[in-house]
């Protein structure tokens, strides 16, 4: 039966728009239209057949045509069919809200991917795989168990369990800021200093909405999944009390499908109060959302690597605006975008800047910086002497010392010394890294892993050595070192190393940090994952073994990103001012370094993040560099260098009379710094344009001739291509 001769024969039944997943390439982005008996609303969930298979839909705004659309052939593809049915009985799941449906809408015109793509993607994944029936079984077991906890409101162990920890006394820079935030519209850029005490101002300005409004919901995002704990623990134990057990959850890739769609649920049937995330948070159904918190606003886990390629940073700034309701970013390294949105308003700022500049507690100051210049240091030393030193004296002291190297692994290259043979990856254009744990050869790219050769490969030589160093070197390198070294109770001290490969295991990073909260632990070594956001109390040493690779970066943004690192690691020194006194200590951060007199590390030595940020922006705006221009990347793989360039070079060509095309600047394709990944060869072409709108209405005109262009024949080789709009790292 064709979709006419139904309609015919069912003059009852009703059209509707339907979002379903469609694969990212077929061309097809927009809804689909279906059949039904019921006109159903818009951010109605419904089940639908696709092709062979039933899968889920949402009903979106747009009422299809009255005629039988797409003469293409996809159209009998697609062809008008009828929904299975809603996911729900009416009432028992509210739909998506219009503000939801607006944010994806600009997220898949914005980030120029298929609405349903993003649609379905912002949706927890288990609830593409219930049918109707599980669905409302789902559903019944919910509102019993919610119904139990209401009943029993004072369920008397969890209560008295959670300690009541009421809300801080505010410092007087603490108070204004939260003052501000009351009565201004925002968008803020919370600027304070590592340790200024930026969450118990976020716990207080979401109280105070809690308070005033029985339904509000709010939504706070954190960079990383082992920061969702330590803040999720914070919340709970100011919250629970109050709100009950039901009304803080977690959203975050770490959790089993089954626990995000309990999240889920619990965000969009308003139950939950307070969502905290990590950025697939932004995507969150919440229909009573009062206030979005962007913690670390600056750090580049707020980008998404796949897929639609969204800030989720600046999709809350979206959010907010579309909503009416409050966003507040911070960081104590705000990103130079968000620096230059918050300048005066008189200069053109968009944020609000707000303040915060003293770290919370009598005497409490941020760590003295102490550079070590590494040219006068005994040739070869990994830990300079006084360094060391250093440690040693933190350690004699009962105190806390934090190791910092960004690279993971024994050694990033192994190489033979007679032939010249190094430990490349025979599928990527990289050297696979020296695991020494399990002696094994890792490509951190594509995961290839062998045993590592007893001798060389090529030459036979059983002299291999390795080159370079990584956390795993460090941590053996440093036992050797404190080997004698004693605490104050006499016992041998304690290193925990935290990095990728140590935290694989479920459950082991909260097990070490509760190690290293404990004090059970001298040493931490590890690498960024220990830099950001932790509370710990004891430490008052960061070192930070070698910085110097990100100096002399091709990325304009590695300055920006390193000084970042920096500020943060260095803030988890000396946090807790009250322990310095008693210590009688001082918080270092410790930095090696072969360029002691760089610039960056001036800027550090004094904590100057606006004087930094005012240099990058300058330079930034003297070379045309975003803030001040806008940027998209086209990112092609294919088998070979020469069919993912020529693609790109003919997509460019090809889109010369395209609306917005005078104003796009489009550099020739290149290689990518990592060229080859699993066999497959990259290339990328850099867009770029002052003006915004005419970038974005070039890519959406654009994507028709890349579409042609790919089908061309002598692109046959072309793997996938991908726009990346506002990129992170070029
Ligand atoms: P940030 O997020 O800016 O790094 P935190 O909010 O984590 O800072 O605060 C650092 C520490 O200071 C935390 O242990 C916190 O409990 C404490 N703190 C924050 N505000 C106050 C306050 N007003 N009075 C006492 N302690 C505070
Ligand atoms: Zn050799
Ligand atoms: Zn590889």
């Amino acid at each position: 039966m064709t979709a006419v001769e139904m309609g015919d024969n069912l003059p009852m039944s009703c059209r509707l728009s339907v979002l379903v997943q469609t694969p990212a390439h077929s061309g097809l982005s927009g809804p689909l239209t279906y059949l039904s008996d019921e006109a159903l609303p818009p951010g109605t969930l419904v089940r639908v057949p696709l092709g062979t298979r039933e899968t889920l839909g949402v009903v979106w705004d747009t009422p299809p045509s009255l005629e039988p659309e797409r003469p293409s052939d996809t159209a009998s593809l697609y062809a008008a069919r009828h929904i299975t049915g809603p996911l729900s009985e009416a009432g028992q799941l509210p739909v998506l809200s219009a503000a939801w449906r607006q944010l994806v809408g600009f997220a898949a015109r914005y980030y120029q991917r298929g609405l349903g793509e993003v649609a379905l993607a912002a949706l927890p994944p288990q609830l593409r795989a219930l049918d109707g029936a599980q669905m409302a079984r789902r559903l019944a077991k919910r509102s019993i168990a919610i119904s139990k906890s209401t009943e029993t409101p004072s369920d008397a162990s969890v209560l008295e369990s959670a300690p009541t920890s009421g809300a801080l006394l505010l410092s007087a820079e603490q108070q204004q800021v939260l003052q501000t935030i009351e009565e201004s519209p925002g968008p803020f850029l919370l600027f304070g200093a590592t340790g200024s005490g930026k969450t118990e101002v976020y716990l207080q300005a979401v109280q105070r909405i809690l308070e005033l409004d029985p339904l509000a919901q709010v939504l706070v995002m954190v960079p990383e999944i082992n920061l969702t704990p330590q803040l999720e623990q914070r919340f709970r134990q100011r919250f629970e009390p109050t709100w009950g057990e039901q009304s803080v959850v977690s959203l975050h890739s770490g959790m089993t499908p089954a626990q995000r769609l309990k999240a889920w649920l619990a965000a969009h049937t308003g139950t939950a109060r307070m969502v905290l995330g990590t950025r697939m948070a932004i995507f969150a159904s919440m229909p009573h959302l009062q206030l979005i918190v962007v913690d670390e606003e600056h750090d580049p886990s707020y980008k998404q690597q796949e897929g639609a390629r969204y800030s989720a940073r600046d999709l809350a700034v979206y959010r907010a605006q579309n909503e009416g309701i409050k966003v507040i970013l911070g960081s104590a390294t705000p990103s130079l975008e968000s620096w230059h949105h918050s300048r005066p308003a008189n200069e053109g700022g968009r944020y609000q800047r707000l303040h915060m500049p003293s770290r919370v507690g009598t005497g409490a100051q941020l760590p003295t910086v102490r550079r070590v210049d590494m040219g006068r240091q005994p040739k070869g030393a990994v830990i300079s002497p006084p360094l060391l030193q250093a440690i040693q004296e933190r350690i004699a002291r009962g105190e806390q010392v934090m190791v910092f190297l960004n690279r993971r692994g024994y050694a990033p290259v192994l190489f033979c010394a007679d032939c010249g043979w190094k430990s490349e990856c025979p599928h990527c254009s990289a050297f696979r890294v020296f695991h020494k744990i399990d002696r094994s050869l890792r490509c951190h790219h594509c995961g290839f892993s062998q045993p590592v050769p007893r001798a060389c490969p090529d030459c036979g030589n059983l002299d291999i050595a390795s080159l370079g160093r990584g956390t795993e070197k460090i941590e053996e390198h440093l036992q050797a070192l404190l080997q004698t070294q004693r605490k104050p109770n006499g016992q041998p001290i304690q290193m925990v190393r935290i990095d990728a490969d140590t935290t694989k295991i479920k459950g082991s990073l909260e097990a070490q940090l509760a190690q290293v909260h404990d004090a059970e632990v001298d040493v931490l070594v590890g690498t960024q994952m220990i830099a950001k956001g932790h509370d710990f109390r004891r430490v008052t040493l960061v070192a930070v073994v070698n910085a110097d690779s990100a100096l002399f970066s091709s990325d304009f943004r590695a300055p920006e990103r390193l000084f970042a690192l920096l500020m943060q690691a260095g803030g988890r020194a000396g946090r807790d001012a009250a322990f310095l006194a008693k210590q009688g200590s001082q918080a270092e951060l410790w930095v090696q370094t072969d360029h002691p007199t760089h610039p960056l590390f001036e800027a550090l030595k004094t904590h100057d993040y606006p004087a930094f940020a005012e240099a990058q922006l300058k330079e930034r705006q003297e070379a045309g560099m975003p803030p001040f221009t806008f940027q998209a990347l086209v990112r092609a793989e294919a088998r070979t260098q020469a069919v993912a360039q020529s693609f790109l070079n003919a997509a460019s060509a090809a889109g010369a009379e395209l609306a917005g095309a005078e104003q796009v600047f489009r550099f020739s394709a290149v290689p990518m710094s990592l060229q080859r990944v699993a066999n497959v060869e990259r290339a990328q072409m850099l867009l770029e344009s002052t003006s915004r709108s005419a970038l974005q209405a070039f890519l959406t005109a654009w994507q028709a001739t890349l579409h042609s262009t790919r089908a061309l024949p002598e692109h046959k080789g072309l793997i996938r291509w991908a726009v990346d709009v506002d990129p992170q790292a070029i």
